[in-house]
């Protein structure tokens, strides 16, 4: 099936319209048209090869929302009209010790990203949600709870994910003196769970415009990070902190925040190496760990957990030509919160 798309053709270009072929839908897949994909800044380190060399052309995009068009023979779960989401990962082996704990992303195998990863059926690499569908197997296909807005909820399929999985890991519950670091994507959506799990919730951003919204969105304090002073304020009080900046920064100043025992968890993927000095974690026993988005029936949970709390992500509403722009605003943390394709602007380009 052709399929239009957006994609960069190297790591300097900005991306552009693109068309490939989707596979058909086999017994066990599910085709989507996609109505809404949201931008994560994972897809910008993608397209630029901030980590590592990207396989070219690339069409990011791993927060899909859309519409169920087609199924294959073997799939009851979903049906023509359904309302379904697909995150990051679109197959694994399923038969793995982590796929049968339900950590597909840590598949022994490898787990199959939405983009930029092996695909098995083609041959070549997968292609991403900057398109206008897509063809998944149906284990790695999301149920939309009903009373959720659909282009407020692709967010959730990355980065309600990424920062739900690690506050459930590290046990976030009432009472508990949890942070936040940097207000973006990932970071303002981690505010609005954290908050649902009955913590206490402290944001740190480097952006004082910012700080109006972090209450509004339910923090109970804000941090300007850049201020020495409101910093010390916090020392060794924290239980958790997650991390979600996604650029070079001083972890040391945060882990001396946590009380005894705390943990940090850094979500956010820096492409430079962060500093690490031991004693901020020997005095106080404390830890540092990472976490990598969520399982599919994590991702599940999370999505009904949203549903049941009605947490969505606060959006910019886009259409796709605007994509390289949305871009750079990316990188000067100008975003009010996440960036959110509507897909139908697609069709405007072909
Ligand atoms: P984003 O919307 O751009 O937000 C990042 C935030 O970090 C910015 O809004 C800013 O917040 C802060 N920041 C940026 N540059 C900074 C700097 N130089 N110093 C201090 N703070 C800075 O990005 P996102 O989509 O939330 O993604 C965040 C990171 O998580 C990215 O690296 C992404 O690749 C990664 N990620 C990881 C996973 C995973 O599974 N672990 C999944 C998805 C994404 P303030 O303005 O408030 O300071
Ligand atoms: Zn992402």
């Amino acid at each position: 099936m052709k399929t239009n798309a957006y994609a960069a053709q190297n790591a300097t270009t900005p991306l552009a319209p693109f068309s490939f072929e989707r596979r058909k839908v086999g017994k066990h897949d599910v085709q989507i048209e996609i109505l809404y994909c949201g931008v994560c800044h994972s897809d910008l380190h993608t397209v630029r090869s901030e980590w590592s060399r990207a396989t070219y052309p690339c069409v990011p995009g791993h927060e899909i929302v859309g519409r169920v068009v087609k199924v294959g023979k073997d799939v009851n779960r979903f049906k023509e009209g359904d309302k379904v989401g697909v995150g990051c990962m679109v197959d694994s082996c399923l038969a793995c010790a982590n796929c049968k704990e339900n950590l597909e992303q840590f598949c022994e195998k490898g787990a199959i990203f939405t983009y930029n990863s092996p695909d098995k059926y083609t041959g070549g690499i997968t292609y991403g949600g900057y398109s206008e569908s897509i063809v998944v197997d149906k284990e790695f296909v999301l149920k939309i709870p009903k009373n959720l807005d659909l282009a407020t909820t692709a967010p959730l399929l990355c980065a309600g994910i990424t920062t739900y999985s690690p506050l459930r890991y590290h046990n976030v519950t009432k009472g508990q003196k949890v942070g936040v670091v940097g207000l973006g994507g990932l970071g303002h959506i981690g505010v609005k769970l954290a908050k649902a799990l009955g913590a206490y919730v402290v944001v740190f951003t480097t952006s004082p415009s910012k700080v109006e919204d972090a209450l509004r969105l339910g923090a109970d304090e804000v941090v300007n990070s850049k201020n020495e002073d409101e910093m010390q304020k916090h020392l060794n009080s924290f239980h958790f902190i997650l991390d979600t900046v996604s650029a070079k920064h001083d972890i040391n100043a945060y882990l001396l925040l946590l009380r005894r025992d705390g943990n940090l968890t850094q979500v956010g993927i820096p492409s430079e190496p962060l500093l690490l000095s031991v004693s901020s974690l020997i005095f106080g026993r404390r830890s540092m760990s990472g976490s990598l988005i969520g399982g599919i029936k994590e991702t599940q949970e999370m999505l009904d957990f949203c549903g049941k709390h009605n947490v969505t992500a606060d959006i910019e509403l886009i259409p796709i030509q605007n994509i390289n722009e949305a871009y750079n605003r990316l990188l000067k943390s100008d975003v009010k919160y996440r960036f959110v394709i509507d897909m139908a602007s697609l069709k405007q380009t072909v």
